[in-house]
């Protein structure tokens, strides 16, 4: 977006700011082929009625009387559209911006209202005869992305996240710029705000959802509130049961940035994963950002060369990911290439147009130690390592999710090689699990992994609940689960912040254990609750029941106090 603006101010050799709203008339933007043709009755062109444009490439008919779209289409793949943007006197009441970057530009009106076509009816010049300009009249409000916004100053949600995390703000908003913290915001909702990645604590996610068999939004929502209280930094929601819609629209009415995987809801609707085509898919992505999702799992990485990867180093679990799976076999089925990889472009303009976080998904993530280091999880992390940087450069953020199962020496080089390849872009983590010997605890395993990883650069864990690999978590498993990743998180933190609060809060305990101020320790440890009612099971007394009247520490005291010590 930044670029057209640079670009439509180069033609007329003025310069000016990206929210100067003295913007000249007509200004070509750029000449751009059609990639792909929106066909058929299109809901979003009725819902937002005088669109003249919405899909990329596509450009629509215009009644120049009403203002009204019509879904039939001027143009055909291949054919050019030069885009232009402008103002025009008769227009004043229909706010309109230029959104999308990379070589597809979409321009729409304004989301923020419904105003009546009537009204609008003057507000938009028809395409030209050719039906290949697209012009319009009203002067252009650009909304820049985060990171656009924080390469020109300071924004209010990076200093919201800075003050939170008690970093400066301007270096919060060059790790933006840079790709190195995301804050996953869409602004479409409000709720607390969250940064993941360079200078932040290690945030945990929990993920709650439904599956085929088991639908209850009742249990869903008790899940992801136990969560909630018990550390959680954000929800996923991964739902493949019940009324998919609902079930996010209640995650998306609690106080926290929420994550989805869109490729499930395009399964269930297409009824299976080899009838899942692009305009679903991008369909149903574009539907979750308007529902106000935060940030989205994409396989981007799953394409025909981890396809071929796959098949010459062979794996015991060739994929355990549920989307890389669903990915997998859309691609085998129908001998196609996934859309996600092929229209990258495409899909970073839906991101950018509504502020919303891209989670590179690791779909080719191994399932057992032995499939650590095979050939499709590297050509993998090769390929979103180079998507990361096309969403930078397209001003989207982005974070990269990764490794699985992997032995615990491998976990360092894991993470940095991901860092490496994505230029330090927040990591974000499933496991990784260090041992497949203890189903039933695998919460603790990927604890250890997970706090090994965080200590060498992670920045976001994803709850393993106890029951992983076993069943769909219930509430008490969401509870330990989130409690032990907390743990993990907190781990890496001291592990990564020596010097900062965290490290005093260690300090802290340490003394109030000396002192046997047992309300001291409730409060500072991370689950008093928890530890004040182990503790007062049998009985409160000066020292606990371990040792005792032979407490350790009290008889040290004592002699150390007797002395004059
Ligand atoms: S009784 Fe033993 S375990 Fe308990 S505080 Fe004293 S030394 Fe520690």
């Amino acid at each position: 977006m930044l670029r057209f603006v640079q670009e439509a101010d180069a033609s007329r050799s003025v310069t000016r700011r990206v929210d100067d709203k003295e913007i000249p008339d007509a200004v070509p933007v750029g000449e751009y082929p059609v990639r792909r043709v929106h066909r058929g009755t299109c809901t979003e062109m009725k819902r937002q009625g005088f669109c003249i444009a919405r899909e990329t490439g596509s450009v629509q008919s215009v009644d120049a009387d009403t203002g009204i779209a019509h879904p039939g289409n001027l143009v055909e793949v291949g054919d050019m559209v030069e885009m232009a943007m402008g103002k025009d006197d008769l227009c004043d009441r229909v706010p309109v911006s230029l959104e999308g970057s990379g070589e597809n530009p979409c321009i729409h009106q304004d989301m923020t209202d419904d105003v009546g076509v009537a009204e609008e009816a003057t507000a938009w010049n028809p395409p030209d005869r050719h039906g290949r300009i697209i012009r319009f009249s009203h002067p252009m409000s650009v909304m820049p992305s985060l990171i656009h916004e924080c390469l020109a100053g300071l924004p209010e949600l990076v200093e919201d996240v800075a003050r939170k995390e008690g970093i400066s703000p301007r270096i919060a908003a060059r790790s933006v710029a840079r790709g190195r913290l995301v804050i996953p915001a869409n602004p479409n909702r409000h709720h607390r705000t969250c940064g993941i990645g360079e200078g932040c604590r290690v945030k945990v996610n929990v993920n709650v959802g439904t599956s085929g068999p088991l639908c209850d939004l009742a249990l869903e929502e008790a899940k992801a509130r136990a969560a909630l209280e018990n550390g959680a930094d954000t929800l996923m929601d991964l739902s493949t049961g019940g009324d998919l819609r609902a079930i996010r629209r209640m995650l998306l009415s609690l106080d926290v940035p929420v994550g989805t995987v869109p490729v499930y809801e395009a399964v269930r609707r297409a009824g299976s994963a080899a009838d899942v085509d692009a305009d679903l898919l991008f369909s149903v992505i574009r539907e979750h950002c308007r529902d106000g999702v935060d940030f989205l799992t994409l396989h981007c990485g799953v394409n025909r060369d981890v396809l071929s990867a796959l098949r010459t180093d062979p794996r015991i679990m060739p994929v355990v990911s549920r989307g890389g799976a669903f990915h997998v076999a859309m691609m085998v089925q129908r001998d196609e290439e996934n859309p996600l990889y092929e229209e990258f472009d495409y899909l970073l303009e839906i991101l950018s147009e509504y502020g919303v976080v891209a989670s590179l998904g690791d779909g080719m993530r191994p399932g057992c130690l032995q499939d650590a280091e095979r050939h499709a999880k590297t050509v993998e992390y090769l390929t979103l390592g180079r998507l990361a940087g096309r969403a930078l450069e397209a001003g989207v953020q982005r974070m990269i999710e990764g490794p699985g199962h992997v032995p615990l020496p491998q976990v360092p080089c894991n993470v940095q090689a991901i860092k490496e390849l994505s230029n330090g872009a927040p990591l974000y983590l499933l496991g990784p699990i260090v041992t497949d010997l203890a189903p039933g605890y695998d919460h603790v395993v990927s604890a250890i992994g997970g706090a090994v990883a965080a200590m060498q650069g992670a920045d976001f864990l994803c709850m393993v609940s106890p029951s992983e690999h076993l069943a769909l978590p219930n509430v008490d498993d969401i509870v330990e689960g989130t409690r032990v990743a907390r743990i993990a998180a907190h781990i890496g933190d001291i592990s990564r912040h020596r010097e900062g609060y965290r490290a005093a809060r260690e300090l802290q305990m340490a003394e109030a254990r000396q002192k046997l101020d047992w309300n001291a320790m409730f409060s500072l440890a991370l689950f008093g609750d928890h530890a004040r009612r182990i503790h007062e099971r049998d009985g409160e007394s000066e020292t606990c029941s371990m040792c005792g009247d032979l407490c350790a520490v009290k008889l040290v005291r004592e002699i150390f106090r007797r002395k004059g010590e």
